[in-house]
């Protein structure tokens, strides 16, 4: 199953198929009996660790710790609900989101450690916020160029940063609006650049969706694999085109473009 659909993903998506190895135990996990579940040490063995020591969940998802990851794997065996209804993550039950002034101020860097490449990260960077930035007012990114060199989690001079990495196991990751300061970092690698018909633009735009709050679109029901969990609240009706829908999740479009639906999805969230 996972070969036939990966098989169908154009040319250079080879990590996000890691990725996706990721997303099929989810859904396994969900899909069967509680006796075909993985115990939690069989998750934990085979979940990703990063190179802050963050676990990867959902393909490029962070989790900070060991508690918070046994939480995740508690919510991920659940029964899982029919809900219907672009999705917020919920984090005890509210909305995982940035405060209204926060929001209009979502500082980062982008670490000079991307070489020759860092004018195109840039530019990447700019064209992904640009695309919830244009579908509201209530939302801000702003690039902070004077904190380049020292672009880490460290730095409290930006709410983020953005920085290189070499791994095989996604293209970019990013984090959530409730994540620790000291994980709250856009993680790039070199195959952004050869991702077949996914603009970098539109990856770093998803990224920057799960930096707003936002879930995989393709963990609703309606996408019928790769669940994740319940942790989230529908803020539209489902959109199987969602730039936070991979493809590769039975999704109805191959080139993570924006659609109007994420438009809809961010003023439902954040106010038009
Ligand atoms: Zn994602």
């Amino acid at each position: 199953m996972l070969s036939s659909r990966t098989s169908r993903i154009s040319v250079g998506i080879a990590c996000l198929a890691a990725a996706f190895a990721g997303a099929t135990v989810s859904a396994s996990a969900a899909d069967s009996d509680a006796t075909d579940a993985p115990t939690y040490q069989e998750f934990k063995a085979s979940t990703y660790v990063d190179v802050d020591g963050a676990y990867v969940v959902n393909g490029d998802e962070v989790i900070s710790n060991d508690g918070a990851l046994k939480k995740f794997y508690e919510q991920m065996v659940k029964p899982k609900s029919q809900k219907d209804g672009l999705i917020v993550n919920r984090v005890n039950g509210a909305d995982d989101k940035w405060s209204s002034s926060q929001a209009l101020n979502l500082t980062y860097c982008v670490s000079t450690k991307f070489g020759s490449r860092h004018g195109d990260i840039v530019n990447a960077m700019n064209a992904g916020a640009a695309l919830w930035e244009n579908a509201t007012s209530r939302v801000n990114f702003v690039y902070v160029s004077s904190q380049n060199s020292n672009c880490n989690t460290r730095n409290s001079s930006v709410l983020f940063s953005v920085e290189p990495v070499n791994t095989t196991q996604y293209i970019a990751r990013a984090f959530f609006p409730s994540t620790p300061k000291r994980q709250r970092n856009v993680l790039v690698d070199d195959s952004i650049w050869s991702s077949g018909n996914w603009e970098p633009g539109d990856i770093l735009g998803h990224e920057l969706g799960h930096a707003l709050g936002f879930r995989h679109e393709h963990t609703r029901p309606e996408a019928g694999t790769c669940f994740e969990d319940n942790n989230w609240r529908p803020l539209t009706p489902y959109d199987s085109k969602s730039i936070m829908h991979y493809p590769q999740c039975n999704g109805s479009s191959s080139d993570l473009e924006f659609q109007a639906s994420d438009a809809e999805g961010i003023r439902a969230l954040y106010g038009s």
